[in-house]
């Protein structure tokens, strides 16, 4: 998961890091201790803690902003490029069709294709989808979660992606 300074700090300091990888370092600067001894923890980039093998069955919850950012920002229908606002979420199966709100269910499309599209399923309406929707895996939730990620860490989710699709970076 994406951690504060403040949470790194903490594991760090619990002696919880198991490893790290990434070359350019943080540095966080604690008190003076009784000696005189200014703190210092040098933080990685990336950092690897014990326990929680849950998160190997993770399933992202699914928004509107991490479907809009899955699909590229594009409608799946049309294949034109629009902002959060004028995107909608699109279920495949409808909902009255019995689909569900799931991540291999929905795909970002514009107001105006998925009007067109109503309550019919692709095939129905004589529409195409442009790419298969997918769940994200966690690396694939965590790349889409955050704007800013540096090379090293990009690297590092990049490596792990499931190869459902091909993202631009
Ligand atoms: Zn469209």
């Amino acid at each position: 998961m994406w951690l504060s300074r403040e949470e790194a700090a903490t594991l760090y300091a619990r002696d919880q890091v198991v490893w790290s990888i990434g070359d350019e370092l943080l540095r966080m600067r604690g008190g003076i201790n009784r000696v005189g001894i200014r703190s210092e923890i040098v933080m990685a980039p990336i950092i690897a803690c014990e326990g929680d093998s849950q998160r190997w069955n993770f399933v992202p919850a699914l928004s509107n902003r991490l479907l809009f950012r899955r699909d590229g920002q594009l409608c799946m229908y049309c294949g034109e490029s629009f902002d959060d606002r004028r995107l909608t979420r699109d279920h495949i199966v409808p909902r009255i069709q019995g689909g569900r709100d799931r991540w291999t269910n929905v795909v970002a499309a514009c107001a105006r294709c998925n009007h067109r599209k109503g309550g019919r399923t692709p095939d129905q309406a004589g529409m195409e989808l442009l790419a298969i929707p997918f769940e994200p895996n966690v690396f694939e939730f965590m790349y889409l979660a955050n704007r800013q990620i540096r090379g090293d860490q990009m690297e590092y989710l990049q490596s792990r992606f499931s190869g459902q699709r091909s993202w631009a970076t």
